[in-house]
């Protein structure tokens, strides 16, 4: 999934105003960050079949140690616990904890049967709407205009970047997730893995645009 944990990101948002955008962003996203590092570290496994899926021709061979149920539980405490060290609010270090979580049940709903419940790689979840492609691009649309307009119902602009950047933001999310969809096939996993990292630039861009708003009801 892509568009919709940005969705989930940005729906935090009502219930933690305070936080920034990209710390949010971040927790929604946190597992397909730390994924791209455990593959190039060769720690986790992806391999490439046109055609694995109608939307991705990805195969996630082994991913236990960021994409299991047990690890999310793992990092979505982890943060909980992180950001509470760091002083940080208690509804902010609820919202990373859920902002993690999220992330797995949304994976469950488009993944093939790959998700691992444990780290053993016993059993799988996942309902496989990946093959799919409409149905797909509407569960995840729906995420992430209803994550948006929670979050445009919750802060309001101070200025230009809070008023334009976050449509410039959420526009060039929808260009890539349309790129994505027409069915580009990656060479090899370490691109895949770099193309991965590079959702830290997506992130950075969101908490920058989140910079010119502020909590408050839209128009006061
Ligand atoms: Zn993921």
């Amino acid at each position: 999934m892509f568009i919709g944990h940005y969705g989930a990101g940005l729906a935090l948002k009502r219930f933690a105003p305070n936080t920034s955008l990209g710390t949010l962003l971040l927790a929604a996203l946190w597992l397909d960050i730390i994924w791209p590092v455990f593959i190039l570290l060769g720690i986790e496994r992806v391999t490439i079949t046109p055609g694995a899926t109608r939307v991705t021709p990805l195969v996630f061979e082994y991913y236990p140690f960021t994409h299991s149920l047990l690890a999310t539980v793992f990092w979505a405490v982890s943060l909980f616990v992180i950001c509470r060290l760091l002083k940080g609010r208690f509804y902010t270090a609820l919202a990373l904890g859920a902002g993690v979580l999220s992330h797995w049940l949304l994976d469950a709903i488009v993944h093939k049967p790959d998700l691992p419940i444990g780290i053993s790689n016993a059993s799988f979840a996942g309902m496989g709407l990946w093959n799919h492609p409409w149905a797909t691009a509407l569960v995840e649309g729906l995420i992430f205009a209803v994550g948006l307009s929670l979050y445009l119902g919750t802060t309001r602009p101070i200025n230009a970047i809070g008023r334009y950047g976050i449509w410039a933001f959420a526009g060039v999310l929808v260009i890539i997730y349309a790129v994505q969809f027409a069915g580009s096939v990656p060479p090899n996993a370490t691109v895949v893995a770099y193309v991965g990292l590079a959702q830290a630039l997506l992130i950075i861009f969101g908490g920058w645009a989140d910079r010119g708003r502020r909590p408050g009801i839209r128009g006061s």
